[in-house]
């Protein structure tokens, strides 16, 4: 005779897990004033741009077409064309992107 073993585990439901990492932030292209999930300081963000790779695939496109004095440098300047990455200044964590 196998004895069944008993079923009266309580599942923890309706407690909600808060998470530590906050869902992606509506960032914009400045800096942005924030509570930063990892050190929990208020902050503003800390902000580096890269052009995206659409950015260097018009600058080559543009060399293509003749214009290699300078104008293929164009879409790097363009807002555009460019990622805008925040992070938090005081423990350096990657807090998201904005992408126009
Ligand atoms: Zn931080």
């Amino acid at each position: 005779m196998a004895s069944v073993p008993p079923q009266n585990i309580q599942c923890p439901l309706g407690v909600p897990s808060l998470a530590l990492a906050s869902p992606l932030l509506p960032f914009g292209p400045n800096r942005t004033k924030i509570i930063c999930p990892a050190c929990r300081l208020p902050t503003s963000t800390s902000t580096s741009v890269t052009p995206k790779a659409s950015a260097w695939l018009s600058c080559l496109l543009i060399c293509i077409f003749g214009c290699w004095c300078g104008c293929c440098l164009i879409p790097c300047c363009l807002q555009s064309f460019n990622i805008v990455h925040h992070r938090c200044p005081n423990c350096d964590t990657y807090l998201g992107q904005y992408r126009s």
